[in-house]
């Protein structure tokens, strides 16, 4: 790998979300080491969507969230959701939509 072009540090799984924000995180804590922490400084100004990242996490608020919440539900889980929920639209009002995975 040459460092001519702005590619993802092997850090940066960068066809997956939420690696990008863990290494984010990782790298607004401080917690990556000072190898990663190079690749990661060298390759943000070439990618706007990491660079967002890392300003997100830089953020308390950003930070809380991930933290507090998974970034994304596994699509199956979101699929059994929606299913769900258009399956009790016909049932009785206050059904609760989102139930206890199985
Ligand atoms: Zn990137």
């Amino acid at each position: 790998m040459d460092n001519s072009s702005p590619e993802a540090p092997m850090v940066v799984d960068h066809d997956d979300p939420d690696s990008i924000a863990e290494v984010a995180a990782a790298y607004a804590l401080d917690a990556l080491s000072a190898h990663e922490t190079r690749q990661v400084r060298d390759y943000l100004p070439g990618c706007i969507k990491c660079r967002e990242a890392v300003a997100q996490m830089s953020e308390p608020a950003g930070m809380l969230s991930y933290t507090v919440e998974p970034v994304e539900p596994p699509d199956e889980l979101r699929r059994k959701v929606l299913e769900r929920s258009r399956r009790e639209s016909a049932g009785p009002p206050g059904t609760p939509i989102v139930q206890e995975p199985e």
